[in-house]
């Protein structure tokens, strides 16, 4: 793979700063969203009226200078103090708690990165998305536990969803909005992790730390896992329903190891669009900070000799069951989205503890789904936050069982 070329101009000439408020900035996402700011032009080119974050408070506060932030905020509450002497005498308005996440969501700005991990990102988005911002989704929950909720605000809201998750970045770069009666298939790459080639028997003989090594991305641990369960794509097929509108059955995963189509748009004449580039989130970041123009990132470029192949296979829904809850989720409908991820959570949090197998998370959460399978559809956010807990109780007294 080449490198960027250097002659090209670092980003096209802006008139004004963009505003752009960074929810979970310690994060993965948050630093790279950072990074790619500070590339395309750093405090010439972006204001950051607010940004968030919670354990790692030298992090925050050193993201809160570097950026002239207007307001920091950790969520957890009792780190205020912490904050506050850290980001003494700098002007920058400081918060701690539930309460100021969403008031960070509520800051004036031209977009929101989403990139808190978890539920706990759902308040502060919201929060956003009601103010029309546009929003750069990275968390998977908004969509996965809130999915009509999510949507129905962002269309009250008037503001635009731009996703983050590679995958659903690519199908929006190549979704032709005035076509959208002739899509016929949204095709989701998958690396397959690395179990891929595994037997059933192997992969139940599996350690958490096997488990966490992605062989393509670097990314957190629990992701990681998530991505070798193929419980993350699952998650990013009922993401794929909610954002393009599109039903059950037209969602197709492939497994491409190298990760490098990040995801395809079938058309009703055959036609199959895809969007490749090299596995970097600075390039799905960059796309949504930068929409619509597109501005020159630091990514490494495709170098097609030297790549030579590109592989793709079935995936195998007998090893990799993940796949047929998401289906079943979407088809239940209602709140099964909420259920299948607090289930999912509290089953890994359990793989993780050596609590259960690797090949027993899938087990956890079909039972927990057939268990809280009643119809429910979320009204408000509360019942999003209940149908999440409701589950995690249910799949933690179904682990108790079977210990
Ligand atoms: P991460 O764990 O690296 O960072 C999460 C951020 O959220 C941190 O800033 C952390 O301080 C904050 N946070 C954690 N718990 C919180 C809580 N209870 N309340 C408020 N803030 C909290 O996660 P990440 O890898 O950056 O992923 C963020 C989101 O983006 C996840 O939903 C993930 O699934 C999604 N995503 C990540 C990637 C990736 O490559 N990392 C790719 C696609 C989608
Ligand atoms: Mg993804």
């Amino acid at each position: 793979m080449t490198h960027a070329p250097a002659s090209l101009p670092v980003s096209p000439p802006q008139t004004e700063r963009r505003r752009i408020s960074i929810l979970g900035a310690t994060g993965s996402i948050g630093c790279n969203t950072l990074e790619v700011m500070s590339h395309l032009g750093g405090r010439e080119a972006f204001a950051v009226p607010a940004i968030t974050g919670m354990g790692n408070i030298g992090l925050l506060a050193q993201q809160a200078r570097q950026t002239g932030a207007g307001f920091a905020v950790t969520a957890d509450p009792d780190r205020y103090h912490e904050l506050k002497s850290a980001l003494a005498g700098t002007g920058i308005e400081v918060g701690a708690g539930p309460a100021a996440l969403v008031e960070a969501g509520e800051r004036d700005t031209d977009l929101v990165m989403a990139g808190i991990v978890g539920i706990a990102g759902l308040a502060p988005t919201l929060a956003a998305v009601a103010r029309g911002a546009d929003i750069g989704l990275a968390n998977k929950e908004c969509l996965v536990s809130a999915g009509d909720l999510f949507t129905a605000a962002i269309t009250k809201g008037g503001g635009k969803l731009l996703p983050v998750d590679s995958e659903h970045n690519a199908i929006f770069q190549v979704l032709e909005e005035n076509q959208r009666h002739a899509i016929q298939r949204i095709i989701l790459t998958a690396s397959g992790g690395p179990f891929r080639n595994y037997t059933r028997a192997q992969m139940a003989a599996v350690t958490p730390e096997i488990a966490a090594a992605h062989p393509n991305y670097s990314m957190g641990l629990k992701i990681s896992i998530d991505s070798a369960s193929m419980f993350n794509k699952a998650l990013e097929m009922i993401e794929a329903r909610h954002l393009f509108g599109i039903e059950p059955e037209q969602i197709e995963v492939i497994v491409h190891p190298q990760s490098i189509i990040h995801s395809m748009v079938g058309y009703c004449d055959g036609s199959v669009l895809a969007q490749l580039g090299v596995p970097d989130m600075r390039h799905a970041i960059g796309y949504a900070i930068s929409h619509p123009r597109r501005a020159n990132l630091p990514v490494e470029r495709l170098d097609f000799a030297a790549l030579a192949r590109l592989d793709f296979s079935a995936p195998d829904e007998e090893r990799f069951p993940a796949l047929t809850l998401a289906r079943t989720a979407m088809q239940r409908g209602g709140l099964q989205g909420a259920v299948l991820n607090g289930a999912k959570e509290a089953a890994l949090e359990a793989f993780i503890a050596g609590q259960i197998g690797f090949l027993g998370m899938a087990d956890i959460v079909a039972a927990t789904m057939d268990r809280l399978d009643d119809g429910r559809v979320a009204q408000s956010i509360e019942d999003v936050y209940a149908a999440d807990k409701d589950a995690r109780a249910v799949a933690a007294s179904l682990l108790r069982k079977s210990a």
